[in-house]
C-alpha cells in the first residue's frame, strides 16, 4: 500500500533551513522586491504566505534559539504588520494585517517557549506527543483502540506503587480517617518524581544539541543519514512524552495531598 506520508523530501529537505524557502516576489504594491511580510520599500503589509513558524521568522529549524533576538524581531515586525498602523489602508490590507499579526503571535508564542517549540518542530517532523488528555481516553474507548499512553519502563515499579498508594489516600480520605504516614510516603515520592522531571531538561537539551549539529551539516551540504534524523527525533518525542507522563503523576499526588 502506498502512503504519502511515507515518501517524504529528504532528510537534508526537512532539516534545512527555512530563510531561503518563502519565494521572493515583488510588492503587490510599488513592484520592489519585498519582504515576508511587509515591503521594506513602501512599508505595505503584504498578502500572508503560508509558511512554518520558523519560517515566519526567517529561522532555521533549530532548537536552541536566542530568545532575546526573537522578541527583538516579534516587536520590530509587530510594528509593521500592527492592524492599527494599517487601519487607514483598503479593507484587503487590513485583512492581511490582521492574518499576519495573528501569525505572528502564534509563531512568537510557539517558538519563545522551549517545550512548545520542541513540541512544534516534532509535529513538523510528522510525530506528535502521546494524547494525555481526557478526550483522548474517551476517543479511546469509544473508538475501541488502545490509548497510546505508555508507562516508561524506567518508571512501571514506581507507577504501580504510587497508584495503590493514591487508591488508599482518596479511600482514607472520603472516610474522613486521614493517614499521616501514607501522606508523608506521597510526599516523598512526588519529590522523586519530581527530580525526574527536572532531569528530563537536561536530556532534552543534549538532543537538542544532537539535533542542531543534524541541522548544521544538512545546511553546509554535508550527508545526513535519515536513520539518525529519525532516531534524534524519537529520542525527542520519547523525553516530552515522559515528562508529560511524570507530570501528570505529580498533579495526581498533589489532588490527592490537597484534598
Ligand atoms: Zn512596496
Amino acid at each position: 500500500m502506498m502512503s504519502g506520508q511515507q515518501h517524504g523530501p529528504s532528510p537534508a529537505g526537512i532539516l534545512v533551513a527555512s530563510p531561503s524557502k518563502p519565494v521572493k516576489t515583488n510588492c503587490w504594491s510599488c513592484g520592489d522586491m519585498r519582504a515576508a511580510h511587509f515591503c521594506q520599500h513602501c512599508g505595505k503589509v503584504q498578502p500572508p504566505a503560508p509558511v512554518d513558524y520558523f519560517t515566519f521568522f526567517g529561522l532555521p529549524y533549530k532548537l536552541y534559539l536566542d530568545t532575546a533576538n526573537l522578541e527583538r524581531e516579534f516587536y520590530a515586525l509587530s510594528r509593521h504588520l500592527h492592524p492599527d498602523i494599517n487601519a487607514n489602508r483598503s479593507a484587503e490590507e487590513q485583512e492581511w494585517s490582521l492574518q499576519q499579526s495573528s501569525s505572528l503571535n502564534d509563531a512568537y508564542r510557539t517558538l519563545r517557549d522551549p517545550i512548545s517549540r520542541t513540541e512544534y518542530l516534532l509535529r513538523l517532523q510528522g510525530v506528535r506527543l502521546e494524547e494525555q488528555s481526557t478526550a483522548a481516553t474517551e476517543e479511546a474507548r469509544r473508538t475501541g483502540k488502545a490509548k497510546k499512553q505508555v508507562v516508561p519502563p524506567d518508571l512501571l515499579e514506581q507507577v504501580f506503587e504510587l497508584n495503590m498508594q493514591l487508591e488508599e489516600a482518596r479511600m482514607n480520605k472520603k472516610m474522613g480517617e486521614p493517614d499521616r504516614s501514607l501522606d508523608l510516603e506521597l510526599q516523598d515520592t512526588k519529590k522523586q518524581l519530581q527530580a525526574k522531571y527536572d532531569g528530563m531538561i537536561d536530556e532534552l537539551h543534549h538532543a537538542w544539541s544532537e539535533w542542531d549539529a543534524l541541522v548544521d551539516r544538512a545546511e553546509q551540504g554535508g550527508n545526513v543519514l535519515e536513520d539518525d534524523r529519525v532516531a534524534l527525533r524519537d529520542q525527542m518525542l520519547n523525553v516530552l512524552n515522559r515528562r508529560n507522563y511524570v507530570r501528570n503523576l505529580l498533579r495526581d499526588i498533589d489532588d490527592v495531598l490537597e484534598s
